[in-house]
């Protein structure tokens, strides 16, 4: 990685600034699920054992620049307090501040100790954040001498703590969680072993327009399913009854595909499917087999056997996967077969570098139980897609750079 590492940053006795990302589940106060912030202790406690003094930040929700108690960090602190308790016996030690810039916060800051931990307000009580503002990217700034950012899911914004402070400290480096999203996505984009294949699928082409056609010069293979794959249907002339079909975008295809011929792109999309006329677990679910059209009254909402079966044997071969975007409506469970079906042969194929991104994909693997057999699960969406498009991410720029 070209960027600084907190591993190349000596932290003892040092303040360090810690953008993270605890943009987790609340409700009534009370933390309902802290992925996000057990993925962060790895760097967390990097920082304390090395003698950091630790300054965490993170925005929750959207309090649209005003603060707002519902979406207080107070409870993620209590569950930070738990975690660290348990895996480093220093719960005790760590700290809330009621605000996250001024007097209060750097009076708090400046009197941290050694492996003591700060954890500040919600960074979006201030319009300021989400603006960039030089101001309180100073202020910020201000409570540290390094900067540090774990947060991926973000970096795709340019915002006060993911771009504006790095200017006002000594060093800007990625935590362990960063270093190891850019690692994984780097290599795929960057120096994928052959054959690449990608998988995408999800609702909406139009979501993933840009980043089929970045990969399209680097993988042997993409696989399309899911919603966007009726469009592409369509753009065949194929009878798509009343799947999902984004028709504005139907040019585009028919361009994509072409590409993919000229380019001698192996495409796989959907040849059978199971379809329903509602989106219903108690829905009339009906097989369309290969060869036959989708009934007018009906919308495809998983991929079928044979399609599955196709899948799987190219999923096999591949010692490069990257997967983002479910391949039916798996939420429901007549429509779940394909994308657990995906999600098991991704895991099965132990040889291959894979990697796993986007919500739903990343739930199904969860939910199938295989997910300690993916190489990396990418944590941040918004952020690993633009990174799949080619897009330079503002947050990951913005690090200071390896001399
Ligand atoms: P995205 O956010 O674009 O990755 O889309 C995820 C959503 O796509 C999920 O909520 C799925 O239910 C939905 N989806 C997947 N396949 C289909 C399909 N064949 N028809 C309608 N929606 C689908």
């Amino acid at each position: 990685m070209s960027k600084l590492s907190i591993r190349d940053l000596s932290v003892n006795d040092h303040r360090v600034f810690m953008r993270v990302d605890f943009n987790v589940p609340l409700e009534d106060g009370r933390v309902m699920d802290d992925t996000r912030i057990r993925e962060t202790l790895p760097t967390i406690e990097y920082a304390l054992r090395h003698g950091a003094r630790l300054i965490l930040a993170s925005h929750l929700g959207r309090p649209k620049g005003k603060p707002n108690p519902k979406l207080s960090l107070k409870p993620v602190a209590e569950r930070l307090r738990m975690l660290l308790d348990r895996e480093l016996a220093r719960g005790e030690n760590v700290g809330f501040c009621p605000e996250c810039v001024g007097p209060e916060a750097e009076e708090v800051a400046s009197k941290l100790e050694k492996g003591q931990t700060l954890l500040l307000e919600n960074l979006r009580f201030h319009a300021e954040e989400e603006a960039n503002d030089e101001h309180f990217s100073k202020q910020l700034a201000q409570l540290a001498d390094y900067y540090v950012n774990d947060a991926f899911g973000t970096a795709h914004r340019a915002h006060a703590s993911t771009v504006g402070m790095t200017k006002f400290v000594q060093k800007a480096a990625a935590g362990l969680l960063m270093e190891k999203e850019l690692e994984y996505l780097g290599r795929a984009l960057h120096h994928p072993e052959k054959p690449f294949v990608a998988i995408l699928g999800g609702a909406k082409v139009s979501d993933k327009i840009p980043v089929i056609t970045h990969l399209m010069d680097k993988v042997d293979s993409l696989i399309i399913g899911g919603g966007m794959a009726y469009t592409f249907l369509k753009a065949l002339g194929e009878p798509v009854g009343k799947s999902l079909v984004e028709d504005d975008k139907l040019e585009l295809a028919k361009h994509l595909l072409q590409e993919a011929k000229t380019r001698k792109l192996k495409l796989l999309l959907p040849v059978d499917h199971i379809a329903a006329d509602k989106v219903d677990a108690n829905a009339h679910v009906t097989k369309v087999e290969q060869g036959q059209p989708i009934p007018s009254h009906l919308m495809a909402l998983d991929i079928g056997p044979k399609t599955i079966e196709i899948f799987e044997e190219e999923i096999a071969r591949a010692r490069t996967i990257l997967w983002n975007g479910p391949m039916g409506v798996f939420e429901v469970s007549p429509f779940a077969r394909g994308t657990f079906k995906v999600a098991r042969a991704v895991a099965d194929n132990p040889g291959a570098l894979s990697i796993v991104g986007g919500g739903d994909s990343v739930s199904a693997v969860r939910a199938a139980g295989v997910a300690d057999k993916i190489t990396h699960i990418s944590t941040g969406g918004g952020a690993s897609l633009e990174f799949l498009e080619g897009k330079k991410l503002p947050g990951v720029e913005a690090l200071t750079d390896k001399r």
